[in-house]
């Protein structure tokens, strides 16, 4: 067996939030033929571990669990592009700055997302005006029942907004193993975000990356510091109409035009409109420099942060008729749970 296979094994460290549940049975999977290996012996309700940055253990989670330490890089020059393929299990922004130091731009904006390259593609990870799917050539996965591999190219991967096939019809029945990017060589960077609109004349990617790098410190806790998901909800869309109306009595609400009918709002303004900032249930809080990040004081409980986001979906609702949808999943026992499931 080329995995190491863990027993009643601890996940406090094995997701940001830092709850202290365990995994029934966890194997680590360093080569593919470990995964064919454990896939062939048949697999009890698996879920597939990267860092565990957008996941929240809110109980013992008693089906297979498969940390992902894939590795490897390989890139191919085309004329005009670097097709770059990388290991599933290799880690998200270790990745982008060795891009950088290759001399191949692109990426930067996407720098210090905490996770592994195979978590990018389920939710389209996007930050500072870009997102994966810009680049994005194709995913290939290893159907976790079957054994059988597939490669999706782009179109097929149905990339939105933190969204993808992954969280539809293919969601938790597959181990991404590798994504391949095309980052082409005429490099044009992307400045449309508001606080990079100022390096307008900026001809070298490592200053966006600094600068993005500056930002992300003031913003975000550090996971080794603070326990926390980043955003803990997605930035509802809602239409236009509904928006007119808010707007009546919120004139300041930030926005953003999503479609012809629709837009997005910035959860964390509506967060701190409901005057949640700093809130605090048990040992969580609502961060009191971003309103969107819910951290762990230390200690904390899974029950405490579900009666907080609770609270949170409540008083949106009650005050704007908006529904806050979590980004962060939520796993325990044998499955993915709903907010719905986790709450009662
Ligand atoms: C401080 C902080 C800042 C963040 N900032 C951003 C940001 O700016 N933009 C953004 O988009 N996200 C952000 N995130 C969220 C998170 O970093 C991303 O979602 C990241 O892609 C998660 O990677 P992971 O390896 O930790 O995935 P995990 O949390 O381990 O898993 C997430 C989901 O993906 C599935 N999954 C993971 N790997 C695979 C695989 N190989 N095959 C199939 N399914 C898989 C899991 O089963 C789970 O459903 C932030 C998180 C934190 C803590």
């Amino acid at each position: 067996m080329e995995q190491k296979t863990f027993i009643h094994h601890s996940l406090s460290k094995l997701h940001t939030f830092g709850f202290n549940h365990h995994a029934t049975r966890l194997y680590v999977i360093s080569r593919l033929s470990a995964l064919e290996a454990c896939i062939q012996d048949g697999l009890d309700a698996p879920m597939v571990l990267g860092s565990g940055s957008n996941i929240v253990f809110t109980g013992d989670y008693t089906g297979h669990i498969l940390k992902n330490e894939l590795k490897g890089k390989q890139v191919i020059e085309t004329q005009d592009a670097y097709l770059v393929t990388v290991a599933s299990g290799e880690i998200w922004h270790d990745f982008v700055v060795w891009t950088l130091t290759q001399g191949i731009a692109g990426l930067e904006n996407l720098a210090f997302i905490p996770g592994t390259v195979g978590a990018a593609p389920v939710q389209n990870i996007g930050a500072y005006g870009v997102d994966l799917s810009q680049f994005c050539k194709s995913v290939t996965y290893v159907d976790l029942t079957s054994g059988a591999r597939s490669t999706l190219d782009q179109q097929a991967c149905r990339f939105g907004y933190r969204d993808s096939v992954f969280k539809h019809d293919l969601k938790n029945q597959t181990f991404i193993e590798s994504v391949t990017l095309k980052l082409p060589k005429k490099w044009r960077p992307n400045l449309t975000y508001g606080t990079l609109k100022h390096l307008v004349s900026s001809s070298d990617p490592w200053e966006i990356y600094h600068h993005v790098g500056a930002i992300r410190r003031q913003k975000l806790p550090d996971v080794t510091a603070l326990g926390n998901a980043g955003s803990f909800f997605k930035n509802p869309i809602i239409s236009k109409s509904h928006l007119k109306k808010i707007q009546q009595n919120f004139p300041e609400i930030p926005c953003y035009p999503n479609d012809h009918e629709t837009c997005k709002v910035a959860a964390g303004w509506i967060i701190e409109a409901c005057q949640f900032k700093q809130k605090t249930i048990g040992r969580i809080q609502v961060y009191d420099k971003q309103a969107l990040v819910l951290v762990n004081l230390g200690d904390g409980c899974s029950q405490d942060l579900m009666q907080l986001v609770r609270l949170i979906q409540q008083m949106a609702w009650k005050k704007f008729s908006i529904q806050l949808d979590p980004e962060v999943r939520f796993y325990a026992q044998q499955s993915e749970w709903t907010i719905h499931d986790v709450c009662n």
